[in-house]
């Protein structure tokens, strides 16, 4: 028999993580399909319950039911309530249980550096700048984590939520434009990504050797705010490591088998060639 797993979201139909997946099960040997399904909001809890019966092994979901899809699940995994979001739903005894791996996936490239005491600024305050808050909360000690949002009552939201994970005083809140410089500084906006690369969340050059900058965008692999980043000296991280490593999570969950890691890389590559 053929095991199923699915990626729920609107749209998807030019997601990597059917290219990520089915790469991983063929090596594994693993009977299994991944493939990616457009639901609308109001098709959710139909398209979860149909998993169910379906006999899926898991799912991955994304924009825009991240929020929505925990009303589906029999449990919410600590790390998902904390972040307020799930992105993967694992089989369990009474029903779905709602997993958050986009956290690991955020830290998967950050695992070689030294972020204790460093000062790091998060560019947006949606529901991806809420993994990396947590992640950079629960994995570091920043001396200072400023999230910049365009709408200032966002970032405040974020910041209150986290306030009890905050132990150091670290979280500050600044205007978009008024972002400083840190030694990380991360775009959890969408500013940059395939259709608006003339676009960067932060139109200074202020960035150079010492410092980091980490685009959460992976469309293209390298935006304007990296490609600005770089000729100043700065290093650059872009977002198919997190997409891969939050694939990796995803993935281990529901088989509880080695993600390969380089074997997905290059399945992703191939799937970004035109
Ligand atoms: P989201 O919940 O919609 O949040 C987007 C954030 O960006 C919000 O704070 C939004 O502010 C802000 N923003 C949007 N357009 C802006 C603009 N023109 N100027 C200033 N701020 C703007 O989206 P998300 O889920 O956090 O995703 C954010 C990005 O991360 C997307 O590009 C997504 O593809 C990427 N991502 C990548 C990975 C990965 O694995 N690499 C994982 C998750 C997300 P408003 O609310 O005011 O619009």
């Amino acid at each position: 028999m053929t095991g199923l797993a699915v990626l729920l979201g609107v749209p998807v139909t030019h997601s990597l993580s059917p290219a990520l997946h089915n790469a991983a099960f063929r090596e594994h040997g693993i009977p299994a399909a991944y493939v990616a399904c457009d639901v609308p909001p109001d098709r959710l809890a139909e398209a979860v319950h149909g998993l169910d019966a379906l006999g899926a092994m898991g799912a991955n979901v994304t924009i825009p039911h991240k929020q929505a899809v925990q009303a589906h699940c029999a449990a919410i995994a600590p790390e998902a309530a904390v972040v307020g979001a799930v992105n993967t739903l694992v089989r369990g005894e009474a029903g779905w249980i709602g997993h958050n791996t986009d956290v690991a996936g955020f830290l998967t490239p950050l695992a070689d550096h030294a972020l204790d005491g460093a000062e790091v600024t998060v560019l947006g305050a949606g529901g991806a700048a809420r993994a990396v808050v947590y992640g950079l909360l629960s994995a570091f000690s920043p001396s200072r984590i400023t999230i910049a949002s365009r709408r200032p009552e966002q970032a405040d939201a974020l910041a209150e939520a986290f306030a009890a994970h905050d132990t150091a005083g670290a979280l500050a809140v600044a205007a978009m434009e008024d972002a400083p410089a840190a030694d990380l500084v991360v775009n959890a906006t969408p500013l940059g990504m395939t259709g608006r690369e003339d676009h960067t969340p932060y139109p200074r050059a202020d960035l150079g050797p010492g410092q980091t900058a980490y685009d959460l965008v992976y469309r293209p692999r390298e935006t304007r705010f990296l490609r600005e980043a770089a000729a100043n000296g700065a290093q650059t991280i872009g977002g198919l490591p997190m997409l891969i490593g939050q694939a990796a999570a995803a993935f281990e969950l529901w088989t509880g088998r080695p993600f390969p890691t380089e074997t997905a890389r290059r399945a992703a590559l191939d799937a970004f060639a035109p």
